[in-house]
Order: structure tokens, then sequence, then C-alpha cells
């Protein structure tokens, strides 16, 4: 039997999930449950998280790269040369149930997170949280991706993703004279 070594898990209570704290991986649990129950939980969780490593971070983009707007109302797309900035982009559009893949080579830029998990993926795809992101007043480079938000066509659906785009980046500028005071 291998050597279990749950150092790297840890318990967060008040969320009620196991964490690594290698590849930000969670699992949640419900309590109350059997003691033994739950052991045998975290160790299976610390067995299977035994193995593995911090992930690559993903490359950087290093030339404009135009997104398209995965969702079900218009085609429409976004554009911008910093791969962060353009998921934070994409993340505010969407509330998370949108996803951007480059009209350059199809590859995905963001996933879509209807079920949750986006704070692991940027862990995991950024090396750092969302929240360490933010700390680095990223809210203009975020705005000026979502400047560039246009739509395929003339719209037709109902829901207007450029108005809301236009809103998201006037929030993010407010945001930032409210909070670091940055000339924009
Ligand atoms: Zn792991």
């Amino acid at each position: 039997m291998p050597e279990i070594k749950p150092d790297f898990t840890y318990l967060n209570a008040p969320k009620q999930r196991l964490e690594c704290g290698r590849c930000g991986a969670t699992q949640p649990y419900k309590l109350p449950m059997p003691c033994d129950g739950f052991a045998k939980i975290m160790i299976e969780f610390a067995r299977k998280h035994q193995e593995c490593r911090p992930p690559q971070p993903a490359p950087p983009l290093n030339e404009m790269t135009e997104c398209k707007i995965i969702n079900p109302s218009d085609e429409c797309f976004m554009a911008g040369d910093d791969r962060e900035a353009l998921c934070a982009a994409g993340v505010f559009l969407g509330r998370c149930a949108y996803g951007l893949k480059s009209t350059k080579d199809g590859s995905e830029v963001l996933p879509i997170f209807i079920t949750g998990g986006w704070n692991e993926w940027w862990l995991k795809t950024f090396g750092h949280k969302f929240e360490d992101y933010t700390d680095t007043k990223p809210h203009e480079k975020i705005a000026k991706v979502l400047d560039t938000f246009r739509y395929a066509r003339e719209r037709g659906s109902i829901n207007d993703i450029g108005k809301f785009a236009k809103h998201c980046a006037e929030g993010l500028r407010r945001r930032a004279k409210e909070v670091f005071d940055a000339t924009v």
C-alpha cells in the first residue's frame, strides 16, 4: 500500500469541502456523516492527489487574439492580447455561463462553468487565485477588452450582450476610480 501524505489537503470547514493545495481541485462533502466515512473520503482524496503537481499555467497570448463568445444568443466577439484580462472579461460578461474560443485556431480560451469550478480553473490556468489577480488592479485592462466587443451581424436576440459589455466596462472603471483612484 503506498504511503498516504494527506498534508497537502485540508478541510475547509465552513465550505464543507476538501481542497488540494497543489492543483486546487476540490471535493464537497456533507456533514453530518459517520467519522469513519469521512476518514475514507479523506484518504481517497489524499491518494488521488498524492502524485499531482501544480499545473503548468497557460502560456501568454503575445498578440492580439480575437475570441468568439460562446453564448446562446448572438454571434459576437471580443479581443485582447492578455490572456488573463480576456478571461476576466469573459467571466464578467457571461457570469461564468459564456465561454471564449480563439477565432484564429479555435482553441478554448475560457470554458463555460455552469456547474461551478471556475475558481479552481483560474488557479490552475494562471497559477494564482482570481482575487489575487483583481488585487493587481487589472480593471482598465479588462475594460479595454470589453470595449472591443462586436456583433457578427445585427443583433437578433433580446439579450443585448453588447450593452452589457459596455455596462461592465463602465462598472470596472467606476470601481477603479472609487477603490484606487485610477486615472482613466
Ligand atoms: Zn491535486
